[in-house]
């Protein structure tokens, strides 16, 4: 699968056997998959979820939305400390197929997957102690 780096946005090349394996970025060297949500796409979506074997948990947003841009700083402030978890973004406009596939009629929608699977979703831009909250009881459930 291809990843594009959440710090310096290089793309990476990344096999599925070996996404749980911490792998770096090329171009910089930090994780790409810890302290700072990835941005996924219609085309590495699936294999994302496959390979995980973290709870992912998904904010699916679009630049034209306001509540988004208030919720994206809850969101990547929440990765920053989160290890249990790998943080993800879907922008529903660039990735309509993704969008559709699981039903994303209001924006944002955050969503937890366990196990490839839908565990909890929630819609709405929440403040990031709800969210903080809203969290962990989805992604041990
Ligand atoms: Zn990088």
């Amino acid at each position: 699968m291809i990843l594009e780096c959440p710090h310096c946005h290089a793309k990476n090349r990344v096999q599925d056997e070996r996404f749980n394996d911490e792998p770096t970025c090329g171009g910089c060297g930090k994780p790409l998959l810890r302290g700072a949500p990835i941005a996924l796409n219609d085309d590495n979506f699936s294999a994302v979820i496959a390979a995980s074997r973290r709870p992912v948990v998904v904010d699916f947003w679009a630049s034209w939305c306001a509540p988004c841009r208030m919720f994206a700083p809850v969101f990547a402030g929440a990765a920053q400390g989160n290890e249990a978890v790998l943080f993800a973004k879907v922008d529903t406009d660039a990735n309509p197929h993704v969008a559709s596939r699981y039903a994303i009629r209001s924006i944002p929608t955050i969503a937890v997957f366990k196990n490839g699977k839908i565990a909890d979703r929630i819609s709405g831009a929440l403040p990031a102690g709800q969210f903080d909250t809203w969290l962990a009881a989805a992604a041990t459930r």
